[in-house]
């Protein structure tokens, strides 16, 4: 679904077959529409006011030049601490810790850092769009390894014939969008032991970690001793703070892969805005507040997505449960046999009133049939009381 047609003539090839996001595309559509935006994953209700009021302060008392391009000390130091205290993985605030532009920035800057032109790079798809922009600007080769529905249990043949093959890097995104998937320590060890045999590195996008439900255990991939100093782990406070707009992230790794992102992150935004950063090792450096927040965090997305799972099912979807992230995989085969996932997504928007994502846009290859949409459910409960109300109804055309 991806728009192409204003594509300038002049574009450089390797952006070629990249269009508007598609979740810029949906929430257009559903604006244009009146319909319910599930579709792009923002919360649309304010985060804590604790971070707001922490902002509004420091934005009258921060200095407003530029941030030292690796961070402000403050927030490096307050991200060590919380890093240690969520994986139990050390990282030096000096030298192993980097203060980014969002996690989006992490990955551009960490994916440019490690891959040459024609190096594979190993990303399990399902795949969040950003991994296959940053491979594209690198001129990388991406190497998928699919997750199979409706489990995602990972498609071990395609790992270990990458193994084999070498690659430069692997993309590792825990709890995962679109699936919400959380990798357990078996799946972990398994791709621990093929890092180890190729010597690559690891990306792992973490933003999701603070939402897992049911009592889940995310595990880092940094937090195993064989390959902690392969993996560079990117997170950001907009995910477990809930303000999207905040693009502040980090990247933690060893000092030798941080010289490196490092490296890339100077020339592409150089640093981050100084009073956001320093609002936000403020409220990090509260243990007893951060224990509070995450766990109320967890209690409250957890209600949304039963939520969102019973308006579903009710509506005549498959929700496998989710373990982490603020997403649901629904599958409709049951419920619209032989539609693609673009027509599904297409039909629930103008005859339900109900935005979602069709995830055959999170694919390297030709997924074939895909009989699944993505719903987001970082959303107000009236919000998802709506969506459940309209899914439940007639059809508006009619
Ligand atoms: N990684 C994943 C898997 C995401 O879903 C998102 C969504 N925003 C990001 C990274 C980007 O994070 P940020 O907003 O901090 O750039
Ligand atoms: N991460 C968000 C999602 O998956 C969207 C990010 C974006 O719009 N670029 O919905």
């Amino acid at each position: 679904m991806a728009d192409t047609s204003g594509t300038p003539g002049k574009l450089a090839a390797r952006w070629a077959g990249f269009g508007t996001s598609i979740f810029t595309e949906m929430t257009e559509l559903a604006r244009a529409r009146g319909a319910v935006n599930l579709a792009q994953g923002f919360p649309d209700f304010h985060g804590p006011e604790e971070l707001l009021r922490a902002i509004a302060a420091h934005v009258e008392t921060s200095h407003h030049q530029y941030a030292p391009g690796n961070g402000e000390e403050r927030l490096r130091r307050a991200v060590a601490r919380f890093v240690a205290a969520t994986t139990g993985v050390e990282r030096d605030w000096a030298t192993e810790v980097t203060i980014t532009t969002g996690a989006t920035e992490a990955i551009y800057a960490t994916v440019n850092a490690f891959v040459n032109p024609g190096d594979r790079v190993v990303v399990f798809e399902p795949l969040y769009d950003s991994y296959a922009q940053a491979v594209a600007q690198a001129g990388g080769v991406l190497v998928p390894i699919r997750l199979h529905a409706p489990d995602w249990r990972v498609d071990w043949d395609e790992l270990d014939r990458a193994r084999d093959a070498g690659f430069a890097l692997l993309v590792l995104n825990s709890p995962h969008n679109p699936t919400g998937k959380v990798f357990d320590e078996d799946e972990l060890a398994r791709i621990a032991a093929a890092l180890r045999a190729t010597g690559a590195v690891a990306l792992c996008d973490e933003v999701y970690e603070q939402m897992t439900y049911d009592g889940t255990r995310h595990v880092s991939l940094s937090s195993l001793p064989e390959v902690r100093d392969q993996v560079v782990r990117v997170s950001s406070a907009a995910k477990t703070f809930g303000f999207t707009g905040l693009k502040v992230g980090w990247a933690t790794a060893s000092p030798e892969l941080s010289r490196a992102v490092r490296l890339v992150h100077q020339a592409t935004v150089f640093s981050t805005t100084p009073f956001l950063q320093t609002a936000i090792a403020q409220v990090l450096e509260d243990d007893a507040w951060m224990a509070r927040y995450t766990a109320d965090l967890r209690t409250t997305y957890q209600a949304k997505r039963d939520l969102l799972t019973r308006a579903l099912t009710g509506a005549g979807f498959d929700v496998p449960t989710v373990r982490g992230t603020y997403f649901v995989m629904a599958s409709f085969a049951r419920l619209a046999p032989g539609l693609t996932d673009v027509e599904m997504t297409r039909r629930l928007v103008e005859e339900k009133g109900v935005a979602a994502i069709p995830p055959s846009v999170f694919h390297a290859r030709p997924p074939g049939p895909l009989p699944w949409l993505r719903f987001a459910f970082c959303k107000r409960d009236d919000t998802l009381a709506l969506a459940a109300q309209r899914l439940g109804g007639a059809d508006r055309t009619r």
